[in-house]
């Protein structure tokens, strides 16, 4: 039997998580899910100084409103823990001592000064400096003193850092499920640092240790980390261990030009560029997404379903999804797409839904709470979302449901408010006092027999009515507005408008 389907998410907690963090960490969900896997949250703070306070809680708060369950993580033990490697300090020198002994690794004492040297020396000739097989004898580790001098170096309690001994000459072949085969020659690597002289384990060697402790049998992230891919599967190599598959996910693009999408082109594009809100930036949820549609375009973002479809619930990913239909080139990314998307999952939702989200901005805008009812509320969302992308857009789209026009459209009232206007207006009122049931359908048929009774044309009535109703030239049919709003509140818009505007022309 094929082992069970293990991956990981291991984001260090640096700060917030870049939507493209949660791309990672879906295609990870649904590669396990889809296999009856486990999805696993391991933190990778191994680095102290860049540990950011928060950052933590903010990627488990991330993962959960997108949905995406981890079955293993911090405060959620499932035989592997723990799950912040900084807990599992302990763990990782005896690993980093066994590479030195089987000869695969070694002690290394040059102080940072001295490496600044070398760097800059190299420089100044134009050249890069690189530790390994071509100057690592001619610098201070164990490879280039006689065993009395390291024990010497050892014992007085000099730093030291431990380095991966690259071999020279070699052509390592690695595997990548979406990449295929990359062919890599060992003479360009340098001898990477695995152990720190403060005593913590570099992201490298926590990294594979953890993943092979933990079981990880597909290893699932950014292209960002293809790099690390050689020293990895030699670090495995040298264990003696099995590889887990490795795939490396494509780049997520700036919408416009070259480059990986960064934090400065949300903020030059007024688009969120974190799953939440961190400090002034803010996140998708604050902006107002959905995150059924943050997931749905996260996951066309580097695949594709090989059809025409572009709406997936969580559901039809897990069907759909492949490693298979992973692209290798970059994926851009288009905000407009993001908010056409949103507009989608907003015209999906019950209207009941949607009346009790808007709920707070009516109460914010401060208006009475016999107007902001469920029904009602309701049924002015049920006439306007269609043109809403998010729920905030329901104010501006609606706000005259619940406010009768402070002042008129200019334009259309220079061009819809005529002579004899405020005397039909006025004799519209009787018709509208005379109706019984002011439901929409009642409103529209009385309304247009009494035009057609006095011979006028629905150009002199309909513009000029719903200027006074609306405050301006927009919005739905125009009697489902009155036949909300009701009798009362219709005829007193149109009394206000003839005091206010008269006999303007
Ligand atoms: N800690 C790395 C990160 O911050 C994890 C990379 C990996 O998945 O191996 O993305």
């Amino acid at each position: 039997m094929a082992p069970k389907i293990r991956v990981r998410f291991a984001p260090s907690p640096t700060g917030p998580l870049h939507i493209g963090g949660i791309r990672t960490a879906l295609f990870n969900y649904l590669y396990a899910k889809k296999q009856g896997g486990d999805f696993i949250l391991r933190i990778e703070d191994t680095d102290q100084n860049r540990y950011v306070e928060g950052a933590e809680q903010y990627i488990i708060d991330s993962l959960e409103w997108c949905g995406l369950p981890f079955d293993e993580g911090p405060g959620k033990d499932g035989g592997f823990g723990p799950y912040r490697q900084s807990e599992r300090k302990h763990l990782y020198r005896q690993y980093a001592t066994e590479l030195v002994e089987k000869g695969k690794a070694y002690y290394a004492f040059d102080t940072s000064d001295k490496l600044d040297f070398h760097r800059k020396e190299h420089e100044a000739k134009g050249k890069t400096f690189i530790y390994n097989w071509h100057n690592r004898l001619k610098l201070d580790n164990s490879l280039s003193m006689s065993p009395e001098a390291l024990q010497e170096r050892l014992d007085d309690g000099s730093d030291y850092v431990i380095r991966f001994l690259t071999p020279q000459d070699e052509k390592l072949f690695l595997k990548d499920r979406i990449r295929g085969l990359i062919e890599i020659d060992t003479n360009i690597l340098d001898d990477k640092v695995l152990f720190k002289s403060d005593g913590m384990p570099t992201y490298h060697l926590a990294n594979i240790v953890d993943d092979h402790l933990m079981q990880i049998t597909h290893v699932i992230r950014g292209e960002e980390w293809l790099p690390s891919l050689a020293l990895h599967q030699q670090l495995y190599d040298a264990f003696g261990w099995n590889a887990p598959n490795f795939a490396h996910l494509p780049l997520i693009m700036k919408p416009v030009g070259k480059g990986k999408l960064s934090k400065r082109d949300g903020e030059k594009m007024g688009f969120p560029i974190f799953p939440l809100s961190w400090n002034d930036s803010n996140g998708y949820r604050e902006a107002g997404y959905f995150p059924e549609a943050v997931i749905n375009f996260l996951a066309l973002l580097g695949w594709n379903p090989g059809t025409e479809q572009e709406i997936f619930s969580m559901e039809e990913l897990l069907n759909a999804f492949s490693l298979d239909r992973v692209n290798k080139s970059g994926a851009r990314f288009d905000p407009d797409k993001t908010k056409w998307y949103n507009q989608y999952y907003l015209q999906q939702k019950d209207d009941s839904d949607l009346a009790r989200m808007f709920g707070p901005i009516l109460v914010d805008k401060a208006i009475l709470p016999n107007l902001r009812k469920g029904e009602y509320v309701k049924s002015v969302v049920s006439l306007v979302k269609e043109r809403a992308t998010f729920v905030s857009d329901l104010w501006e789209l609606s706000s005259y449901f619940f406010l009768a026009p402070s002042s008129y459209d200019d334009k259309a009232v220079r061009k819809q408010w005529k002579e004899d206007t405020p005397m039909l207006m006025d004799q519209l009122v009787s018709v509208l006092a005379s109706i019984g049931n002011f439901s929409s359908e009642n409103v529209e048929t009385e309304v247009k027999s009494w035009i057609a009774d006095r011979g006028l044309s629905f150009g002199k009535i309909m513009p000029p009515l719903r200027l006074v109703i609306v405050g301006a030239m927009k919005g739905p049919h125009l009697f489902d507005i009155m036949g909300l709003i009701g009798k009362e509140e219709s005829t007193a818009r149109i009394n206000s408008a003839i005091s206010t505007l008269g006999a303007h022309s």
